[in-house]
């Protein structure tokens, strides 16, 4: 991409994200995913963005992908964060999925804007956790697939859905040996609207409200076999930065957005007449003034450590890391900046005072959405475990 591509990308991306932030407060009080969004998602042309050139996609890069994802969430960090789920699965398919797959799902996400979500955790497990949901082969060359993806974020706006699941015997019975049933995890793309497929309304949560991610029910879905898109574990993970840089990005633009709402508040806020003074303005005092500096030192620190993760993955400069760690090392960033919208979103209310503890309140909101980083994979307590271990030579078995 272009440098003038790439500011042609973010300035469409920030007059879509207006429209983000005027539908960002009705769709968290309602626990809502905006679908009237998805035809306005689909004419910015975002749909392609992460999509190569050879491919006809607008052939953007990690670093800007994550850029758009950041600028989307200054809007609404919750709403970017559905659509990010789509980028972050485009970004995924260039390294996971077999080429023949890879041509096919680009050419429906250019040519028809079809877009994709990736719901692989269950409930027994996150992640990392090994899929329960069962692919039992139909004796055709296919399968049918059944089981409970509990975390399908997008999931009301999106046309295809990329999903993984363990290949059985005929005989339908999940193989009892951890490592068969790794090597049996396969990913598989379908159409979200596949008989079998349905939605159950499960999304009720503290934070991330309008991401709409619900739980996706497969009953003996039939997976042709042209659905299949490889083997899961050794491809997700090979191409793990475009989930912890998108997240990062989102969690990033949301403390950028809780920190300049908090500064506008700070710099007009009166207390009125108090014991020290008839007319007290907040940012006259001095523990504001330093709880402020303090925000945008954490938000600053998010930011500088986004960027320079994308500078190391555009320079190549991460095939330098213990490939063990790898994933580890690539959530720095992701925990970086979610660490810092929690930090950042706290100190917030703290400053403003208890109007911003009130449902409705934009600080309140960001305070609860902030909450769901820790939660995206890795794990961030997953992250401090595998880098801790592998510090300790404990991954290379020394
Ligand atoms: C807003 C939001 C949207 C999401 N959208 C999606 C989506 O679209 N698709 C999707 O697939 N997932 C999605 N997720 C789910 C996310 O990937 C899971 O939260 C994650 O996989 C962890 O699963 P879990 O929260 O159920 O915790 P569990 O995996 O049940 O973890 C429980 C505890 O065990 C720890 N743990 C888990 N595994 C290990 C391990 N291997 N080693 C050591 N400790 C471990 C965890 O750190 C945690 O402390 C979303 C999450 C959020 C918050």
């Amino acid at each position: 991409m272009t440098p003038d591509e790439q500011a042609d990308v973010l300035a469409t991306a920030r007059a879509l994200a207006e429209e983000f932030a005027a539908a960002g407060p009705a769709a968290d009080a309602d626990n809502r995913f905006p679908t009237e969004l998805v035809p306005r998602y689909r004419d910015s042309g975002l749909v392609a963005l992460s999509v190569p050139k050879k491919y006809g996609g607008l052939g953007a890069d990690i670093w800007t992908t994550t850029l758009v994802s950041k600028e989307l969430a200054k809007g609404d960090p919750a709403i970017a964060l559905a659509f990010n789920m789509h980028q972050t699965m485009i970004g995924i398919f260039r390294g996971l999925l077999d080429e023949p797959m890879r041509e096919r799902v680009f050419a429906e996400v250019v040519d028809e804007q079809k877009i994709v979500c990736g719901p692989f955790s269950e409930d027994r497990a996150g992640l990392t956790g090994l899929a329960d949901t069962k692919a039992v082969p139909d004796g055709s060359g296919g399968w049918r697939v059944t089981g409970r993806k509990t975390w399908a974020t997008l999931c009301l706006g999106a046309d295809l859905v990329a999903f993984n699941a363990t290949i059985t015997d005929p005989s339908g019975e999940l193989p009892t040996e951890f490592t068969d049933h790794a090597a049996r995890e396969a990913v598989f793309v379908l159409p979200i609207d596949s008989p079998g497929i349905s939605v159950v309304e499960t999304w009720d949560t503290m934070g991330m409200r309008a991401t709409g991610t619900h739980t996706l029910v497969f009953d003996g879905v039939a997976a042709p076999a042209d659905a299949y898109g490889g083997n899961f574990r050794n491809g997700l993970f090979g191409e793990f930065e475009w989930a912890s840089m998108s997240f990062a990005g989102v969690y990033c633009g949301l403390a950028e957005k809780a920190y300049a709402a908090t500064r506008e508040i700070l710099r007009k806020k009166s207390l009125g007449a108090t014991m020290e003074g008839s007319d007290v303005a907040l940012k006259g005092i001095g523990y504001i003034q330093h709880g402020l500096g303090r925000m945008l030192v954490d938000t600053e620190t998010a930011a500088r450590a986004l960027e320079t993760t994308g500078r190391i993955l555009l320079d190549g400069r991460d095939a330098e890391w213990n490939p063990l760690a790898r994933t580890g090392l690539l959530d720095v960033t992701k925990v970086a900046t979610t660490e810092a919208a929690i930090r950042v979103t706290d100190t917030a209310l703290r400053l403003v005072g208890g109007s911003a503890f009130r449902r409705g309140h934009v600080l309140e909101r960001l305070y609860r959405d902030a909450r769901g980083g820790p939660f995206h994979p890795l794990t961030t307590d997953q992250a401090y475990d595998l880098l801790g271990r592998a510090e300790l030579g404990l991954l290379d078995g020394a």
